[in-house]
């Protein structure tokens, strides 16, 4: 049985004093939800504060992003060891914003990866098409590029501890979900890729998330989808109750 992984990108949101305040509301609220693993990502500038908020709380703490060297004139980033030294567990790496806007390539997703491996930290690797690769009936092999890529050189003993996150680019930030049958397929066919790449084993145990105007209305029946095993959230994660809420969901 894989465990659900709620998880909250809070992308340039929240400064500390904010951060903390939302680490201890969820807490709080999340008496009933030992069921499911909660993660909050906040921003590089909060992530040593979330850290020591969410201690004695089931709440882990991840990064938005990494540089894939561990130190050097790299002005502007920072490594898996900076992240670590936050206190923080998790690392999103390939997130659409950052491919969009900040030049990440499946190249970078994969050295990133690689590094966050190394450096102990658990990647949560985003894949996903745009509005007009899925209107040309090319998702699946967008998604399959982007997966094969991003675990390329990797251990299958490393690739147990990844986490995947299919977030359709048009479904982010947009009010616009996936339904649960188009993101299922895309989850089955991931899977199946997973397989394809390490064996049975390995592809049962990883979590895919689903992320992409997941909101409380709709998380239910995404979550309930065999091979969605949890949700990347941006919006709806910047408010205690309606994370909570989508956490619940996955109950
Ligand atoms: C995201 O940024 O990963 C995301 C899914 O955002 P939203 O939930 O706001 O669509």
């Amino acid at each position: 049985m894989r465990k659900k992984l709620i998880a909250g990108n809070w992308k340039m949101f929240k400064k500390i004093g904010e951060a903390q305040s939302l680490i201890k509301e969820i807490a709080q609220g999340a008496g009933d939800l030992g069921g499911v693993e909660l993660l909050v990502c906040p921003p590089y500038t909060a992530l040593n504060a979330a850290s020591e908020a969410r201690k004695g709380t089931q709440i882990k703490v991840g990064a938005q992003d990494l540089h894939w060297e561990e130190q050097g004139a790299f002005t502007g980033k920072i490594s898996w060891d900076m992240i670590r030294d936050t206190g923080a567990e998790y690392v999103i790496i390939g997130h659409s914003e950052q491919r969009t806007y900040f030049h990440e390539t499946d190249d970078t997703v994969n050295k990133k990866t690689k590094t966050a491996l190394k450096g102990g930290l658990i990647p949560v690797i985003c894949v996903g098409e745009t509005l007009a690769e899925r209107d040309g009936n090319r998702t699946m092999d967008v998604v399959s590029t982007q997966t094969k890529k991003a675990f390329e050189g990797i251990t299958k003993e490393d690739a147990t501890k990844c986490v995947i996150a299919y977030e359709p680019v048009w479904a982010i930030g947009t009010g616009r979900n996936a339904t649960p049958e188009q993101a299922q397929e895309v989850h089955a066919g991931i899977r199946a890729l997973i397989q394809s790449l390490y064996d049975a084993s390995v592809a049962e145990g990883m979590r895919i998330l689903y992320g992409g105007s997941m909101k409380p209305d709709n998380a239910k029946s995404l979550l309930t989808q065999k091979d969605i095993d949890g949700g990347l959230i941006g919006g709806a994660s910047l408010k205690a109750d309606s994370f909570l809420a989508i956490a619940r969901a996955g109950l």
